[in-house]
């Protein structure tokens, strides 16, 4: 058939511009443009930063198992802002460098940056997340993109100078505050954004500010570009003037991402800026949410240290709907890995005898529309776990698998449990030492083991082995 045109099933997103579930239409047919607000990485992500690329994996993972290309750029923040979505207190990279005993340098900051950013990526693929099919742009090499975007906005007469920066003036954009349906009086004075003396409007926001000891060379002076400004111009460098989706947490909608907005649309004078906005809720610990500000937080480290695997995390995420928060615990946590080896332990017999290819099944086709319908990731997985358990043949529960992993990630298909050929003598030696209540031969064995890239869990049946690393 020519001209070949690919079907793409209805897929529909929580849109936070209308504030409905919409049906999603990429801007070109085909290919869908995706832009992740990145860390800041002053430091190793905790995991409730972690759950923010979680959830933009997943939306990728969606969107291709539906057929679509997908463009995705994760920016990485590695130089000072203004510590807060606000435009003052102290720059978050600025306080690292003193905590690491550095010198405040520009040079200095780059490396931090490098440092944090190699154990951000690491962790990324550590939760099976492809790191090589996303663009990681880092805004210290935009510096000539956001100095030419706040000239235009100049140009354009969106912006005003101060003595102490240039800021952006949200009285001429007149949709300033639309999306979230943002209370702009809730954002007066002493609220989220504190006024200096010389800004015209509380909301308005920094798009330069000058430091005569450090920074970038401009016609405003030596300094740094604010923070807004560099998702907007590394947007529209990477992907262009318009994009299809645009995810944060929702702590991005009432500031950051109004202002990007603000800044793009009043820049390129197209609308919208983003088709698709959407935001995910929090991971809590105990009630509130995870950030290094309140000193609640977990290291993907910390959780690999305590016996978990990595992919349980993963799980966990996909146990709750990305517009719903979720509280942190080590029992839910545990309850999450009990499951995934349980899957992983199924999915290895059902790959073993899977047989001939025979139709789709019912039960996949209901658990793929589940992802589709606003990212229902935890009824998918009921689904999966209902064909699973129910009369499917064998190779259509394989299928199902098969499925179901292109969206979850969860290694299900070449699941990491069980001792790799290499090592079966030494796990048979251990259960035969285990048998004659030989402990001193198993404990050794189990040290092998914990060396050797394993999890070993000694159950009341049977002896469960986890690779954690891939060899
Ligand atoms: P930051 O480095 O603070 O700019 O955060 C990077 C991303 O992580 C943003 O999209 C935040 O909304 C998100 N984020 C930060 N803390 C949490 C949390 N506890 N749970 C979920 N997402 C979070
Ligand atoms: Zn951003």
């Amino acid at each position: 058939m020519w001209p070949f045109t690919k079907q793409h099933p209805d897929i529909w997103f929580t849109n936070t511009l209308s504030g409905r579930k919409e049906l999603f239409k990429p801007l070109s047919s085909g290919e869908v443009k995706m832009y992740n607000c990145g860390p800041t990485v002053y430091d190793v992500a905790h995991i409730g930063n972690l759950w923010s690329y979680l959830f933009a994996d997943t939306v990728r993972r969606v969107l291709k198992q539906n057929g679509y290309q997908v463009r995705q750029v994760i920016n990485i923040t590695d130089f000072g802002h203004l510590s807060s979505s606000a435009d003052s207190g102290n720059d978050k990279m600025s306080t690292a460098l003193t905590r690491e005993g550095k010198e405040l340098t520009l040079e200095n900051m780059r490396e931090l940056a490098e440092k944090y950013t190699n154990i951000f990526l690491a962790d990324l693929k550590t939760l099976n997340i492809n790191i090589k099919d996303i663009t990681f742009p880092r805004a210290s090499d935009f510096i000539p993109e956001q100095r030419e975007l706040i000239k235009t906005l100049e140009n354009k007469g969106f912006a005003y100078r101060t003595t102490d920066g240039v800021y952006f003036d949200t009285t001429k954009f007149k949709d300033y505050g639309r999306l979230g349906s943002i209370n702009l009086e809730g954002l007066r004075e002493g609220a989220r954004i504190v006024a200096s003396a010389e800004k015209k409007g509380a909301t308005d926001f920094l798009l330069w500010k000058p430091d005569p000891n450090i920074g970038w060379d401009s016609p405003w002076g030596k300094g740094f570009p604010g923070w807004h400004i560099e998702c907007s111009a590394m947007i529209q460098k990477t992907l262009g003037t318009q994009i299809d989706i645009h995810t944060g947490g929702i702590d991005l909608v009432p500031t950051h991402h109004n202002n990007e907005i603000a800044q793009s649309e009043s820049a390129s004078g197209k609308k919208p800026f983003s088709r698709f906005w959407l935001h995910h809720q929090f991971l809590n610990l105990k009630n509130e949410k995870m950030s290094k500000s309140l000193g609640n937080i977990l290291n993907l480290s910390s959780l690999i240290d305590k016996g978990f695997h990595p992919l349980s995390l993963r799980y966990l995420s996909h146990t709750v709907h990305y517009r719903q928060s979720s509280d942190f615990t080590w029992e839910a946590l545990a309850a999450a890995q009990e499951t995934l080896v349980r899957l992983w332990n199924t999915a290895q017999k059902v790959r073993k005898q899977a047989g001939e290819k025979g139709s789709a099944s019912e039960a996949s086709l209901r658990m793929q529309t589940a992802f589709r319908d606003d990212l229902g990731i935890p009824r998918g997985l009921a689904l999966l776990q209902e064909g699973l358990g129910g009369s499917l043949s064998v190779w259509q529960k394989w299928q199902m698998l098969v499925d179901a992993d292109e969206v979850l990630g969860l290694e299900l298909t070449n699941p990491p449990v069980g001792v790799r050929e290499e090592d079966r003598a030494k796990a048979n030696e251990r259960e035969e030492a285990r048998k004659r209540k030989d402990y001193a031969t198993s404990d050794r064995l189990r040290t092998e083991f914990e060396n050797s890239g394993y999890r070993v869990y000694d159950g009341v049946k049977e002896t469960i082995y986890i690779q954690t690393t891939k060899r």
